[in-house]
């Protein structure tokens, strides 16, 4: 709940938020969606960062640039023509309608609930995320999940997606499209004479960070694309998922699996039809 908010600051630039977030509890907010969950937050003064010229999605230098304040709307919309797609996926599979048209990139990743489905395709990706303010540098995704560099004077200003040229598949359960998902996973990988290459392996929502499977995605590269060796592989994953009030961690476990290995089933397929 938002309760006695004094000041209201609509800022024209990034460098004008900064400013403003010197002052003591005030803080930004973009799609403001974090802010329905209950609990109380004890700042005085609001930010709306809608205003600052975040909200685009481009291309430079054969790279994608998006805007912290893109929303999950249009992220769902676009179409990065290849691997990338798989944040267009997990954009429009997530929330509601309505909800998506509020939800920003930034917002989710400087909230970072557990069940979001952004950290997973962006882990996939390789994504670099910009930051201005105090901590300002461009960080590797992973950096950036396990710092804590977002320290109260410190902004997402975008997300960096280099560009993607393998086969990339994204898919996330949940009880219903609605519901928050319990496990969300992303697989890249190219598959060069019959070999699978640049294995990249993410898993979400069971973690209450989402993470890479660096030693799987070892062991899979260069393996002839054989469904049966890679299955034996995907079986060997070990992670110890967090405790959900619904489903047993037995239950995760044998999900994640299962939806890592149709992401390479259909990795092959894809490959078989190019
Ligand atoms: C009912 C419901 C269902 C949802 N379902 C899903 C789902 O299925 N999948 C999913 O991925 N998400 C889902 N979400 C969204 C998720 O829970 C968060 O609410 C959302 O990611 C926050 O994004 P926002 O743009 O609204 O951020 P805000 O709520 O505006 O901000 C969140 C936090 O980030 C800070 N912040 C915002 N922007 C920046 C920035 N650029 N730099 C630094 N700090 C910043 C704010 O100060 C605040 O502390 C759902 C939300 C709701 C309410």
């Amino acid at each position: 709940m938002i309760k006695n908010i004094q000041e209201w600051h609509y800022p024209e630039s990034v460098e004008s938020a900064l400013a403003l977030m010197k002052k003591n509890r005030v803080i930004p907010y973009a799609g403001g969606t974090s802010f329905h969950r209950g609990g109380t937050i004890s700042a005085v003064g609001m930010i709306s960062l809608r205003k600052i010229g975040l909200s685009f999605i481009e291309e430079t230098g054969g790279k994608t640039m998006i805007g912290a304040c893109a929303r999950f709307g249009e992220i769902g919309e676009y179409d990065f023509g290849d691997g990338r797609n798989m944040l267009k996926a997990a954009a429009s599979f997530s929330a509601s309608n309505s909800l998506r048209n509020m939800i920003t990139i930034g917002g989710s990743l400087a909230s970072l609930p557990s069940w979001s489905n952004i950290p997973t395709p962006l882990l996939a990706l390789n994504a670099e995320i910009s930051l201005a303010g105090t901590n300002a540098i461009v960080v590797g995704i992973e950096d950036f999940l396990d710092g804590k560099l977002l320290d109260g004077t410190t902004l997402i200003t975008g997300i960096i997606l280099p560009k993607a040229p393998g086969i990339g598949i994204y898919t996330r359960y949940a009880r219903t499209t609605f519901d928050y998902s319990i496990a969300d996973v992303a697989v890249y990988a190219r598959v060069v004479g019959g070999r699978l290459k640049d294995v990249r392996i993410a898993v979400g929502n069971v973690f209450p960070k989402a993470k890479r499977f660096h030693e799987i995605e070892e062991k899979l590269n260069s393996v002839a694309f054989d469904p049966g060796k890679v299955a034996t592989i995907v079986d060997s994953m070990k992670f110890p998922p967090s405790t959900n009030p619904t489903f047993s961690k037995e239950f995760r476990i044998n999900l994640v699996k299962t939806m890592v290995k149709r992401a390479f089933e259909q990795i092959g397929e894809q490959a078989h039809e190019n």
